[in-house]
């Protein structure tokens, strides 16, 4: 048995399937037999068309024409015999190894295409680089998992998966992944829940302990992961199952009711979400909005940065599905685990405390604007509010709004109509965002606090870093002072508060959070049920008290120990 971070509940047991992003090193050989090598080309070549039809098909039918068309453009570089001729060539007049041919191949046109003065051409360059990786890994023998269109049921074991494995992965054959680093706040866990997949994470060395075809079963709400286990385990993890099948039904009494404590508090349990696909999901569990719509995943699901079109269209969508409830959407947050391949950002010494997010978005204007043009657009279909990310003083700030006025102008000046009510807001992540609140609250209309990374910069620990888990505690008294100070700033000044870092659906966070008066609590829909659950158990009254309780305690271990003993009574 191996103990992991639970990071997203459901019990899972089946086949594993083990995905290595693996580099590959490519020597350069002097061969005697160049037709073999040549043999070697074409084989390869052929599989990996044959790949790229079946990916295209499976796109088509999952996410249409749009994703297939960018699999149709693969398949042309195939084609392409400027190419793959000069691979052959290669092989034939310089006596080289077939991969080290396409490498070279790769290389040269590559640079020819980044030489150029025109984007479509420059914009090629991902393409032929995919190409080549693919002819090389069936050349090499690399196995290849493309994770939107897998064969059968399985559990992924992984050392780690990007969001952009996640944001494309089949959800309906997946019924776990299990890693081995990443931490409950990683944005691997935060997909996994938000596609109600169990998953463990931090487990270390799982790939090293199991192979394909292994059998696991895992419980994504304790961390434990079994393999190979025996009958008598099997059977328990399938009991296990039915029991948590059965309390998810139990829940389902509570739609359509009001999140209320017992004394009448009302507050606003909404959802966060990654990407239209989770609206199901949302609607299923009756969020009563959205707190957090992460855009980064838009941008990470294709090639190049989504146009103002498709933007226009995700968030009509969402607007549209919610129904005039409140949807917050926020500004793209990119850095940090988050990666854009296309924008070409240099390695950083400290990612997540880079070039990310509102900082990336203030310097590349354009690319903000486009963005800010696509929500304005949106809002005449629903009830839309704008926030942004990474705020770290009211300069951000102020420059943020700045933008989103001009672009105002300009679509008055080009008569699109907006929303002349959308509420604009921050996220308060950054210590020193939170600490100047008292400021900043004057000039928005919200806070969501993202407790993920307010953590991470308060205690000075990487939210993903699975060897100092241990001091990254939500139960910081440092956190939650800072959590309490941005409520009381915000109220002083007649603003809501809302969080949607992971706190805000944890049951040993709620009762606190509650009682220092946080008016929406934004968390994975699969969480919102067990959550109004919860506070519809509670008095406000009680939870002023526990508030009170913890914030006088000294060390996150009494504040745990005193929750925890709530819990057991
Ligand atoms: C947060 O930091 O709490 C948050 C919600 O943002 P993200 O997890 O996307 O960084
Ligand atoms: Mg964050």
């Amino acid at each position: 048995m191996l103990k992991g971070t639970n990071a997203s509940p459901g019990i899972a047991l089946g086949k594993v399937l083990k995905i290595e992003h693996s580099e590959f090193e490519i020597s350069k050989l002097n061969i005697e037999n160049a037709e073999m090598e040549e043999k070697k080309l074409q084989d390869a070549v052929e599989e990996s068309r044959k790949e790229l039809i079946k990916v295209q098909d499976k796109a088509m039918k999952d996410f249409g024409e749009d994703k297939a068309k960018i699999f149709g453009t693969y398949l042309l570089v195939l084609e392409d015999p400027g190419f793959i001729d000069s691979a052959f060539e290669k092989i034939r007049e310089d006596k080289v190894n077939a991969e080290y041919a396409i490498s070279e191949v790769r290389d040269m046109f590559v640079d020819m295409f980044q030489a150029m003065d025109d984007d479509y051409m420059k914009e090629r360059v991902a393409d032929v680089k995919d190409v080549s990786s693919r002819i090389i890994r069936h050349i090499l023998g690399i196995k290849h998992i493309d994770l939107s269109c897998l064969e059968e049921e399985v559990i992924l074991v992984a050392h780690d998966l990007t969001p952009s494995d996640t944001a494309i992965m089949d959800k309906t054959k997946v019924l776990g992944f299990a890693t081995n680093i990443g931490g409950k706040t990683s944005h691997t866990a935060i997909m996994a829940k938000s596609l109600e997949i169990p998953a463990v994470v931090g487990l270390k060395d799982i790939t090293d302990r199991v192979k394909d075809g292994d059998y696991i079963a895992f419980n994504g709400s304790t961390g434990e992961v079994f393999i190979n286990p025996d009958d008598k385990t099997i059977e328990a993890f399938k009991q296990l199952k039915a029991k948590y099948t059965k309390q998810k039904e139990e829940l389902q009494g509570l739609i359509g009711k009001e999140t209320k404590t017992v004394d009448g508090r009302i507050v606003e349990l909404v959802s966060n979400m990654g990407s239209v696909k989770d609206i199901s999901g949302i609607l299923k569990n009756d969020a009563e909005g959205v707190g957090l719509y992460r855009t980064e995943f838009l941008y990470m699901e294709g090639e190049e940065a989504p146009s103002e079109e498709a933007q226009f269209e995700a968030y009509k969508t969402v607007l549209e599905a919610l129904n005039n409830k409140p949807v917050v959407i926020r500004t793209l947050d990119i850095g940090g685990d988050k990666k854009l391949p296309y924008l070409k950002i240099e390695e950083e010494m400290n990612p997540f405390l880079g070039y990310r997010a509102i900082r990336l978005c203030l310097d590349k204007k354009d690319l903000f604007k486009t963005q800010l043009r696509a929500l304005l657009r949106a809002s005449v279909y629903g009830n839309l509010k704008i926030m942004f990310p990474m705020i770290s003083s009211l300069q951000e700030l102020l420059s943020a709004k700045a933008i989103l006025e001009e672009v105002k102008v300009e679509l008055k000046q080009e008569k699109l109509s907006y929303s002349e009510n959308i509420e604009v807001g921050m996220m308060i992540e950054v210590p020193s965002a939170a600490i100047i609140s008292d400021i900043l609250a004057k000039y928005v209309d919200f806070f969501s606090i993202g407790t993920n990374d307010l953590i991470q910069y308060t205690c000075a620990v990487d939210r993903m870093n699975e060897k100092i888990t241990h001091l990254y505690n939500q139960f910081n008294p440092a956190v939650l002072r800072l959590i309490k100070l941005v409520i009381d700033n915000a109220h002083k000044a007649q603003k809501w508060v809302g969080m949607c870092g992971e706190s805000a659906g944890d049951e040993r966070m709620i009762p606190i959070l509650l009682g220092m008066g946080l008016d929406e609590f934004s968390m994975s829909p699969i969480s919102i049920l067990p959550a109004r659950k919860l506070i519809n158990s509670l008095k406000y009254e009680d939870a002023k008290k526990i508030a009170d309780k913890v914030l006088g305690l000294e060390t996150d271990e009494d504040i745990n120990n005193y929750i925890k003993s709530l819990i057991n009574k």
